[in-house]
């Protein structure tokens, strides 16, 4: 044993996160490891559960904080090199709508990004998640009333409809929900009643697609399932959320969660399988959680199976393999007909919907004639699509979609059966597209493909 570590402090090695090179994070770990932690010390059992009640209820960030352990077992626990091992928020941008995006810190130093949304963004919205049902029947909350309205009606809307939007908006929209309280830089305002956490799978990502800034990052490592769900962890101590209360100014009750951050989740598919468990022992059921692939053929048949899984939504992008292989050249490994074969196999429950997400890029996948391919290739599917504009970003050579094409794009769908969402654009004034607050601190390193054989 090493005895610099013989207080709670720790004496090892630092870190860039001020962690102990080899400390051993706690967070993360199911009840068997924690089991098997407190027993390795000649615990009882019942130790475990508090430890987890801890971690994963009270959501401490140190061992000293595990108030329902005697001293000496925070101590011998610290002794042996264990951590909580929460990642950490080290910078901080909050745009005008409400959208906080930060970059984490995890043991070894590297970094991530993690983003909050009161209010959601709107990417649930009929996949028949408990979020998307609450966010379609709300409709006592003037706000979500008129962003479904916003969403639903302009693109597609006639005239009439489209000024009552355009007139009641400026009445309804300022500051209900977002912006500061008196409790605070952080807090948030009273009467707000949920919020999207989205999370980071990788460092980085190795899929290449052309159009995301995150593939301009290359892969580092994958993230443990600690570190995945710890990003929620340290975003909801941060915003001082208690889930599940339902209670106080400071306590929304309802946390989504979407897997679509930094990385690809189904190249990391144990840790990730992992953190929805860890989740959900932190309150957060699989029902309001939501994994975003480009679609890797064999994790997808994994998902398939597994007895608790969050919603699926998968990154077509693209209405035929031609224009898919261009911008996304994974496509080259599992085509469309693949992908859809293996999203197919899912058994849904009665009111979900599988997600198509496809990001509109300007004259390359937003034409009439790609909106007529997908409908073709989505014909008879429990699927909805979530339409997402391109975001722009340095070095990335593609153009947004002009509106009109959009609202056309979105109409197609609609009158072809397929319910259809355009994403609102959350955040746009702090940092336009995913893996740009940490392009701004890393120098980028060298593109690591995957093989497309
Ligand atoms: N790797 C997973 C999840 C992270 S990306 C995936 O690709 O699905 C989450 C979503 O953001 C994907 O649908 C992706 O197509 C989209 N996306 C990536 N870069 C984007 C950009 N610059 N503008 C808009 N959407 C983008
Ligand atoms: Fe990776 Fe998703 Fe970006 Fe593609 S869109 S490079 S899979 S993060």
């Amino acid at each position: 044993m090493n005895k610099d570590r013989n207080s709670l402090e720790g004496g090892a090695v630092q870190t860039g996160a001020g962690l102990p090179r080899d400390a051993k994070p706690l967070f993360g770990m199911g009840p068997e490891e924690l089991r098997a932690v407190v027993e390795g010390l000649g615990l009882p059992k019942y130790r475990a559960v508090q430890l987890g009640d801890a971690l994963y209820k009270q959501r401490v960030e140190s061992l000293e904080a595990v108030t329902t352990l005697p001293l000496e077992v925070r101590q011998g626990l610290a002794a042996e090199g264990f951590v909580v091992g929460l990642p950490e928020i080290v910078q901080a941008a909050k745009s005008v709508d409400g959208t906080e995006r930060y970059l984490v810190r995890l043991a070894d130093g590297e970094t991530v990004e993690t983003v909050w949304m009161p209010g959601g963004d709107g990417g649930e919205r009929g996949d028949g998640s408990e979020a998307a049902v609450e966010e379609e029947g709300e409709a006592g909350d003037p706000q979500d009333a008129v962003e479904a309205a916003v969403e639903k009606q302009i693109p597609f809307g006639n005239d009439q409809q489209r000024d009552a939007v355009e007139t009641t908006q400026p009445k309804q929209i300022p500051s209900l929900r977002y912006g500061m309280t008196n409790k605070g830089d952080i807090g948030i305002q009273d009467g707000y009643k949920r919020a999207t956490i989205c999370i980071s799978s990788q460092v980085g990502c190795a899929v290449n697609c052309q159009f995301c800034l995150t593939a301009k990052l290359g892969i580092k490592r994958n993230l443990t399932a600690g570190e995945i769900a710890g990003q929620v962890s340290a975003v909801l101590n941060r915003q001082r959320v208690r889930i599940g209360s339902g209670k106080g100014v400071e306590t929304p009750s309802r946390i989504n969660l979407v897997f679509m951050g930094m990385g690809e989740p189904f190249l990391n598919y144990d840790a990730f399988m992992q953190s929805v468990h860890v989740l959900r022992g932190m309150g957060i059921p699989e029902s309001r959680m939501t994994v975003s692939t480009s679609g890797i053929e064999p994790s997808i048949r994994r998902f398939a199976e597994e007895p608790v899984r969050p919603k699926l939504a998968l990154s077509l992008n693209a209405s035929n393999d031609a224009v898919r292989r261009e911008i996304m050249p994974i496509t080259k490994k599992w085509d469309i007909a693949a992908l859809l074969a293996a999203v197919g196999s899912i058994p849904l429950g009665k009111r979900e919907y599988v997600t198509f997400e496809y990001v509109l890029l300007g004259g390359v996948n937003d034409q009439p004639e790609h909106a007529r391919e997908v409908l073709a290739l989505l014909k008879g599917m429990k699927a909805k699509v979530n339409l997402i504009v391109w975001n722009p970003g340095p070095g990335i050579d593609y153009h947004q979609p002009k509106p009109e094409d959009v609202a056309v794009f979105h109409r197609m769908l609609i009158d072809g059966g397929i319910p259809t969402f355009t994403r609102r654009p959350r955040g746009r004034d702090i940092y336009a597209a995913c893996g740009q607050l940490k392009r701004t601190v890393d120098a980028a390193p060298a593109l690591v493909e995957i093989s497309t054989r």
